[in-house]
């Protein structure tokens, strides 16, 4: 009964255009060049990255390409630097995102080089989300709808709760049926979408700023927002649980990958970022199939996201470039990170069980339709003749009763020798 208000619902969503109903599918990957920058433009930059068409992006030097790496790169979809955060939320996010309201998981994340654009995508992003969710809040009157808002970031493998004022770090503990929890992670229930906004003005304040050779107010930390979606005309499966959609910003991947060049010794003063790392090493992993050991539970961002990485969500990856030349390597990083993540798949499954008001509410709608058929039957005889039927079914009826009748005896019958039987061993006996 339950699945029938479910496939309703889903309906109802696929029409608004919102969601698909999950199961196996890619990660979508996008990718984001922003335009030069001012600074970048001062020191004569020049832009070597071009977006063909929609999904291809091409590296055009002007002096030869001699290194025999690929100069086309192609994803679901590449933006080009007139593109703006309402573009990429539109022509890719917005179905994942939206996901959440349908009972589906989902996470998006922005992966590339610190001041590549990650943040300024994600904050975008995340405006964009909450306004439509709460737009459709509001076009379901009929239902309720319970929001829920954490914060975490991921410092030097420490996990800081950004809703906290005492910055303690949180550990992580396996629920064996939700996966990996966070313990004693604040959780907001939101008033409305003002309170929502004020969180996040809360976070980014928070959020741990760190100094890089790159850019003096990069961040060497990953952050993960976390909304929580509860609602009355879907229990969701497990105990307390409900949808979540994160939004991860991740640490300048250059960490990564400049780890990575120099094998596992770093240049000085380049802090190892275990996360990033991990991450690289299960997406590569995933992307080659699903066989063999994942090693989610090497780092703190991996074990927290692992339903994200090849489980139970629908996923996105914005993968954000700088054009100037003097980041090519980095940008090849980014490209090539994106180029695995987009061979790995998910299998979102539907979060829904009736809770016990809507399954009322249901059968009260059922009740109310059969009683209007009775009341018209000149209506249901015109359309269907159930006279023969009816009939037929009465005699099967009489001849079961017939029959229960009669194994009833038999029953009794035999019950009433076995009596006797034991009764004559008894007898026998003495
Ligand atoms: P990251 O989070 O990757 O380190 P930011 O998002 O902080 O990088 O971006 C670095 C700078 O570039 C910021 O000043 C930001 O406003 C600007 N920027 C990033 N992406 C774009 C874009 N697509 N268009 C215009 N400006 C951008
Ligand atoms: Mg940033």
């Amino acid at each position: 009964m339950g699945e029938i208000v479910a496939e309703e619902l889903m309906t109802w969503d696929k029409l608004q255009g919102i969601g698909n109903g999950g199961g196996e599918e890619k990660i979508l990957v996008l990718v984001r060049l922003r335009p030069l920058s001012e600074k970048e433009t001062l020191q004569n930059e020049v832009a070597d990255w071009e977006c063909i068409n929609a999904t291809t992006i091409l590296y055009r030097n002007s002096i030869q390409e001699r290194s025999g790496l690929p100069t086309a790169y192609s994803f679901d979809r590449v933006f080009r630097g007139d593109n703006t955060t309402r573009d990429v939320y539109d022509e890719g996010i917005r179905d994942i995102a939206l996901s959440v309201v349908g009972g589906i998981n989902s996470t998006i994340f922005a992966y590339g080089q610190t001041s590549s654009g990650k943040t300024y995508t994600m904050n975008g992003i995340t405006e964009y989300t909450a306004v439509d969710v709460y737009d459709y809040i509001k076009k379901h009157e009929e239902r309720e709808f319970v929001l829920k808002f954490s914060a975490v970031e991921i410092y030097n493998e420490v996990v800081r709760d950004l809703l906290a004022t005492d910055g303690t770090s949180l550990r992580l503990l396996d629920d064996p049926e939700k996966g990996t929890i966070i313990e004693k992670l604040t959780e907001e229930t939101l008033r409305d979408w003002s309170h929502l906004r004020e969180l996040l003005s809360i976070c980014e304040a928070q959020r741990r700023i760190g100094e890089t050779l790159l850019n003096e107010t990069s961040s060497r930390s990953h952050q993960i927002l976390r909304l929580s979606i509860e609602s009355s005309a879907r229990e969701f499966i497990g105990k307390g649980n409900s949808t979540t959609l994160n939004f991860v910003d991740l640490a300048g991947s250059e960490r990564a990958s400049q780890a990575l060049s120099v094998g596992q010794r770093l240049k000085e003063g380049c802090h190892i970022n275990r996360s990033l790392l991990t991450l690289g090493t299960v997406i590569r992993k995933l992307s080659k199939g699903r066989q063999g050991h994942v090693n989610y539970r090497d780092s703190k961002l991996t074990r927290i996201l692992q339903p994200s990485l090849g489980g139970n969500a629908r996923t996105a990856i914005i993968c954000t470039l700088s054009p100037a030349r003097s980041h090519v390597e980095q940008s090849r990083n980014t490209l090539l990170f994106a180029s695995c993540a987009k061979e790995v798949s998910t299998n979102a499954q539907v979060n829904v069980v009736m809770s016990d008001k809507a399954l009322v509410k249901h059968l009260q709608k059922e009740v109310a339709r059969l009683e209007s058929e009775l009341r018209t039957p000149a209506v249901s005889s015109s359309t269907c003749d159930h006279g023969p039927l009816l009939r037929k079914k009465d005699a099967q009826i009489q001849q079961l009763e017939k029959e229960n009748r009669e194994l009833k005896m038999q029953r009794d019958l035999a019950n009433s020798r076995i009596a006797d039987l034991l009764h004559a061993i008894e007898n026998y006996k003495t």
